[in-house]
């Protein structure tokens, strides 16, 4: 595992010269309107110390991510698991996407928690894309959908935890008779393991306000209403982790306790077990997106 530095700018002479002088590869992205210029630098690299100092209060994106190695998929037993999105159409109308899935009493708006799905989804149509076998949606990043042939072969290799039902039509009612929701009904005990960093509370002025969006000049409404529940930032330098006792007896889809996400929006994440990244990883399933989690 190792951590990858993303820097970005529109433009600065000083820094581009200086990082092309010590041998950076910078991708540099023009048009009439605007130009980017953007490079990654390993956490490892002997220069990285230096350029830290000199991006130091220069007006310059800084982002970490991590890379995961073999030995980190080879030592893990539990994987966060995220399945791109697709094209799926989102219906119109003025039926919200959140009051026709979700029951929202527990839901706030001000920080995304408490959104619990109790009907199914709605899509304007099946999508066109026969190639995935699991699909996403880019309006509910945690939902999972999944093709028959792929739930057949779930069930085939007794995938436990998870429970299969078809979305509907927005317009007809009817169900989509070649896709299903893959729905997690486990949710974990509580026992994430946050670093200091990471909590958030919904508040006005919260953690994240002060560390990141104030600099950004977004500033919070007055008068939001508060539910003063607490989620967590994605970590960005380390995997996620979590107490190894709450995997005792699991199945192998299962949804974190604990809420994740930044800004308005969070969700449980999904997990699952190296019996399903097994399995996934030999059909070579494309679009579906593994991260080691760290048990401790
Ligand atoms: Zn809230």
């Amino acid at each position: 595992m190792k951590i990858i530095h993303r820097l970005s700018f529109n433009k600065n002479e000083e820094i581009e010269s200086y990082l092309n002088g010590i041998g950076i590869k910078l991708e540099i992205t023009e048009s009439k309107l605007a130009r980017l210029v953007q490079c990654y630098i390993d956490d490892s690299d002997g220069r990285w110390f230096e350029i830290q100092n000199k991006i130091k209060n220069k007006d310059i994106s800084h982002i970490e991510g991590l890379e995961y190695s073999k030995e980190d998929f080879d030592n893990s037993s539990w994987f966060q698991i995220n399945v791109s999105e697709s094209v799926y159409p989102q219906p119109e109308g003025n039926l919200g996407y959140r009051e026709a899935t979700y029951n929202l009493e527990k839901y706030c708006p001000s920080c995304g928690i408490g959104l619990i799905q109790n009907k199914p989804f709605r899509l304007k149509a099946d999508i066109k894309t026969k190639n995935y076998k699991l699909l996403g949606l880019h309006w509910a990043f945690d939902a999972i959908f999944i093709r028959p042939e792929a739930k057949e072969m779930f069930e085939k290799n007794s995938i436990s935890g998870v429970t299969y039902s078809h979305p509907i039509l927005d317009k007809s009612e009817k169900p989509i008779s070649n896709l299903y929701q893959l729905e997690i009904k486990t949710i974990l005990p509580k026992g994430y393991i946050p670093t200091e960093d990471e909590q958030v509370t919904c508040k006005l002025n919260n953690e994240e306000y002060e560390r990141t969006l104030k600099n950004t000049g977004l500033v919070p409404k007055q008068g939001n209403t508060f539910c003063y529940r607490i989620k967590f930032l994605y970590p960005r330098t380390h995997m996620m982790t979590f107490d190894k006792k709450i995997f005792n007896n699991v199945p192998d889809f299962v949804k974190t306790n604990e809420w994740f996400g930044s800004g308005f929006s969070s969700v449980q994440v999904n997990l699952v077990s190296e019996k399903v990244y097994n399995l996934v990883t030999s059909m070579k399933w494309r679009g579906i997106v593994f991260k080691p989690i760290e048990l401790r």
